[in-house]
């Protein structure tokens, strides 16, 4: 009889395993059968490389790529397909980032209940959170030259804009040389990382208003130039006398450099740590570069610097315009995401800063505006930003403006990123303009 019971309990502990691991399957296929049906190399997805079926729109329902009787088309307009070829993909497959690869699931219509693809075989549509408007528009303000564009809704984190140049039309793709250097399959919103210079002073400032007491009722005083830790600090210009917000919105190297150091290299770590600047983020199942902060010396030049965004500070547009996104909604910012109405089950929030620092910073931004960006500039944006001017060892440095606009049929988030283009509010500013009055028509 012992042994009898011994062999029930044995096929019952069998039994649950098997029920267990098919229960595991089950759910893993529910989860990730769109992914795994959609796998490059499964040859009932693709051929050669290119999607089977399936039809990429905007979020206005433009098509951004289809396929028909089994030809993949992306848009009929030059501007629209090379504004969004590394949102899209190329022919070719080098660009990674490429929707078609990402999604492949949805766009090929593919069901997880029953594991088929589209019975009808056209393949399903895939509803992109971009706006087909604001990627002509950033491209077209980009003239030509290198950077990132992005713009998210920072109440539901879906992404609007994503512009990387340089590219190229997908449809009539160039002979690009084995040793190219533009990285042009790069997605640079997703995968590049730059040095931030100004921006930057928005983790400093963060930092300094929670933990120094007595910020707002100190005056700086700026001659030109500062020595700090056996270097000196420079200023374009003497800023004189000024309270914290002159500080930022004149960008006053000389005091943030100052403020890095009282505050030190192990606080603005941490901070620019809980940003989520120093990490990779998720966008859908992407992952950003992670940027980079090394601390300084105590005391030192180096510190100084980095607290102002240059030494070795690193930042990846997305993983910005996240933190961005943070000080326009009280502290909390989105997941982001690249679909259309991903988020109607509920948004997923990450708390990264505190509500009313949160505050105090989105009211010195809008300040930055008021006082030196110039609101006419921005017609008609309820705008607070702030601008930055990378030095990175060429002729010119990197523009940078990041910022958010307080509107609420429009809550966009924002950072640009034009290379070697020079002054930030003026080139990077330009291009935030253009791509914020096409979301906001
Ligand atoms: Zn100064």
């Amino acid at each position: 009889m012992r042994r009898i019971h011994r062999r029930a309990l044995a096929v019952t502990l069998l039994v649950a395993l098997i029920l267990g691991l098919t229960g595991l399957y089950a759910a893993r296929q529910m989860l990730y059968g769109g992914s795994w049906a959609g796998f490059p190399s499964n040859g009932d997805a693709f051929i050669s490389g290119r999607i089977r079926a399936g039809t990429i729109k905007d979020r206005d329902g433009e098509v951004l790529y289809a396929v028909r009787d089994g030809e993949g088309r992306w848009a009929e307009d030059e501007t629209t397909r090379v504004a969004s070829l590394h949102l899209i993909g190329d022919r070719a497959g080098f660009i990674g980032s490429g929707a078609m690869f990402h999604y492949a699931g949805t766009i090929l219509g593919y069901d997880p209940i029953n594991g088929l693809y589209s019975p009808n075989g056209q393949g399903g549509v895939l509803e992109l959170s971009i706006d087909a408007d604001a990627q002509r528009a950033a491209w077209e303000a980009l003239k030509g030259r290198r950077g990132a564009v992005i713009v998210t809704d920072y109440v539901t984190g879906e992404i609007v804009c994503m512009v990387s140049s340089p590219s190229f039309d997908p449809e009539d793709p160039p002979e690009i040389p084995a040793d190219d250097t533009s990285g042009v399959y790069l997605n640079r919103p997703l995968s590049a990382a730059y040095t931030p210079g100004s921006i930057f002073k928005l983790v400093t400032l963060a930092a300094a208003i929670e933990n120094l007491d007595d910020l707002f009722e100190r005056d700086f005083h700026c001659s030109g130039s500062a020595k700090i830790g056996g270097g000196t600090v420079t200023c374009g210009r003497a800023h004189g006398d000024m309270k914290i917000e002159d500080a930022l919105a004149e960008s006053c190297n000389c005091t943030f450099a100052a403020l890095a150091v009282e505050l030190g290299g192990e606080t603005l770590k941490e901070y620019a740590d809980r940003f989520g600047l120093t990490s990779r983020q998720e966008v859908d199942d992407m992952r950003t570069a992670a940027g980079r902060f090394d601390v300084g010396e105590a005391g030192s030049f180096d510190l100084g610097w980095s607290g102002a965004g240059q030494y070795h500070d690193l930042v990846n547009p997305a993983a910005m315009v996240r933190f961005v996104a943070a000080i326009a909604g009280r502290g909390d910012t989105p997941r982001l995401t690249l679909q259309r109405d991903y988020t109607h089950l509920g948004v997923t929030r990450d708390h990264i800063l505190a509500a009313t620092t949160a505050e105090k910073l989105g009211e010195i931004m809008e300040y930055a505006v008021q006082r030196t960006y110039g609101p006419d500039n921005f017609p008609g944006l309820k705008l607070h930003a702030k601008s930055g001017t990378a030095e990175v060892g060429t002729e010119k440095p990197n523009a940078w403006f990041v910022g958010y606009i307080d509107d609420p049929l429009h809550p966009y988030a924002f950072a640009v990123c034009v290379e070697n283009a020079g002054s930030g509010a003026s080139q990077a500013g330009k291009v935030a303009n253009a791509v914020l009055q096409a979301c906001t028509q």
